[in-house]
């Protein structure tokens, strides 16, 4: 027997809809790009999505076509994301920090129709627009007056554009399953790999962040996002924000610590998210300034794992709550939160640091387990780590044009690639990248627990661990390592130095000193590159393999 409730599909639209009925006067203020502040609400960010949605209409754009936006979080990305959806078109964005070749091959990938893009990305696409045969137009952002020059195929301004039509339009009507977004994984191993979101899943994810034990958000909130819509989704707060109608400030192209800063405290921004490195910009600019954040309660730090002194310096130093948060693109993205259970409301000090260490537990909608290589189901003791695996209706079930297929088995387990421990109180913790970990005669040892210890050396800028083939035990760790400017020491003072402070059968068996270890264009360790700049290299303790 089925339910007598109603059927009402769960489209991302509906919730700018809410947002302009029941919260249309709460504010959404942006950097502009072009400079000045500006200020608008929820009402004309719908009734300006409308007019998106009616001119993309008139443009030829119908359901199930790709639209890019290569933009900063402002107003009018807002707007362009739900007027692109309320059409049942797809929003792909683009993240401007991947190398030229890599948009080159993701755009024609995902087979882009249009293009909407921000001033300070026309020089970049002008280098490749020739390699972009499936743009048939690029809107740029901004109005009449701050039109640039440009070879950009029917290039035109936004304003312009939109201003073409009188917004006497409806949102189009289609099953909650249909795709609303496009987000390509940075692809660290290999091509990027697109992940579609639905409306369902967008619509239900915003809900489950917006939960207390989660992103806790509400409209008395004054939420900043400096994740980037441009980056795993913006972590849901693009749709969070409007569906609990929450004050919006967006930081637009400027995320130096002076100008989060003066957003923060210039407009009482109670809640704000993004990945350690801009915060590190921050807690530096507040040092040399003697700057306050009264009105800050909750900073969301994801992407990679938090560090022990940044959620120290904001708890004791500022008074605002850390929330480390982990999740993927994949997982749209939110996946796990620390946020405090009654088992742990009583703990202090260092003890509660340990915990605000770990990625924390999954809101409702996210399964997790974690097993060994024969997919079987590892004990939660804090403890034994292993493959980390998840399910729910905001994680990706396959990629755009089935690639990549490996990740996802039958049972609809996605693999996350990352390994983690999980504790009695279901806390998750990363240990490491499945591709990472070191198999050493049939056990793990973690890199990434290595490199904390490495890092841990005064002399020591930035480390690396990576398995290195081993006659005996298969793999054996070799710690790569930069020196300090004007530094030198010997293996045997990083070794002395670790020793005593991991397992003994963890310690790297040789060390090598380099001016540079690569990193990815989101910041993160090539491990690729450093594993085939090291292939073939000669272990003290054993020949190596070929
Ligand atoms: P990109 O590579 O483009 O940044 P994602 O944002 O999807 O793509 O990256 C997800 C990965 O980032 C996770 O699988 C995990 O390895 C890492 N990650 C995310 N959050 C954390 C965290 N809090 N601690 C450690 N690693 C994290």
């Amino acid at each position: 027997m089925l339910g007598l409730m109603q059927g009402w599909p769960l489209l991302c639209q509906r919730v700018v809809d809410h947002a302009a009925t029941f919260h249309g006067g709460r504010k959404v203020i942006t950097r502009s790009v072009e400079g000045p502040i500006v200020e608008t609400n929820y009402a004309d960010i719908r009734a300006r999505a409308l007019k998106v949605a009616q001119r993309l209409d008139k443009d030829g754009i119908r359901l199930g076509d790709r639209v890019a936006t290569l933009a900063w979080n402002t107003w009018r990305h807002l707007e362009c994301w739900y007027g692109i959806m309320g059409i049942g078109a797809i929003y792909h964005t683009v993240n401007p920090r991947l190398f030229p070749e890599q948009i080159v091959w993701i755009v024609n990938h995902a087979e882009d129709r249009m293009m909407f893009v921000d001033l300070t990305f026309v020089p970049l696409l002008e280098k490749i627009a020739d390699k972009l045969p499936t743009i048939e137009r690029y809107v740029i952002l901004t109005d009449a007056a701050h039109m640039p020059q440009t070879s950009l195929k029917n290039a035109v301004p936004y304003e312009d554009w939109i201003g073409e039509v009188d917004g006497d339009f409806a949102w189009k009507e289609f099953d909650e399953n249909t795709a609303a977004g496009m987000c390509y994984t940075s692809g660290t191993t290999g091509h990027p790999k697109g992940v579609l979101y639905s409306h369902r899943s967008n619509v239900l994810h915003s809900m489950i962040a917006a939960m207390p034990d989660a992103m806790a958000a509400s409209s008395r909130d004054v939420i900043l996002p400096v994740v980037p819509m441009f980056h795993a989704n913006c972590w849901g707060l693009a749709l969070t924000a409007p569906m609990v109608g929450a004050t919006v400030v967006m930081p637009g192209a400027k995320m130096d610590g002076a100008s989060i800063y003066e957003l923060l405290t210039q407009y009482k921004v109670s809640f704000t998210a993004a990945v350690p490195t801009v915060w590190l910009m921050l807690l530096q600019d507040l040092e040399k300034t003697g700057g306050k954040l009264p009105d800050l309660e909750r900073v969301v730090i994801g992407g990679s794992a938090c560090p022990r002194a940044m959620t120290k310096t904001f708890q004791d130093v500022y008074g605002v709550q850390v929330i480390h948060a982990w999740g993927m693109t994949e997982m749209s993205p939110l996946g796990s939160l620390c946020t405090m259970k009654p088992e742990y409301a009583d703990i202090t000090g260092d003890a509660k640091l340990d915990i605000e260490m770990k990625q924390g537990h999954p809101p409702f909608g996210v399964e997790m387990k974690i097993t060994d290589d024969s997919d079987k189901a590892l004990p939660w003791d804090g403890k034994v780590f292993g493959r980390l695996k998840v399910r729910g209706p905001a994680v990706a079930k396959s990629y755009y044009k089935g690639e990549g297929g490996e990740a996802f088995d039958k049972d609809g387990w996605f693999d996350t690639g990352d390994v983690a421990t999980m504790d009695q109180y279901g806390y998750m913790q990363i240990t490491d990248r499945s591709k990472d970990v070191i198999k050493s005669g049939g056990e793990w040892i973690s890199s990434i627990d290595l490199e904390n210890l490495a890092v841990g050396h005064p002399k020591v800028a930035e480390a690396a661990v990576i398995g290195v083939a081993h006659p005996k035990w298969d793999e054996r760790p070799l710690l790569v390592i930069v020196l300090k400017k004007g530094e030198t020491a010997t293996k045997d003072e990083i070794l002395g130095f670790m020793q005593g402070k991991c397992a003994k059968w963890w310690m790297p068996d040789d060390v090598a000193f380099v001016d540079e270890i690569p990193h990815t264009a989101t910041g993160k360790i090539q491990k690729l590159t450093l594993r085939k700049q090291f292939e073939g290299y000669r272990l003290p303790t054993g020949e190596a393999a070929e």
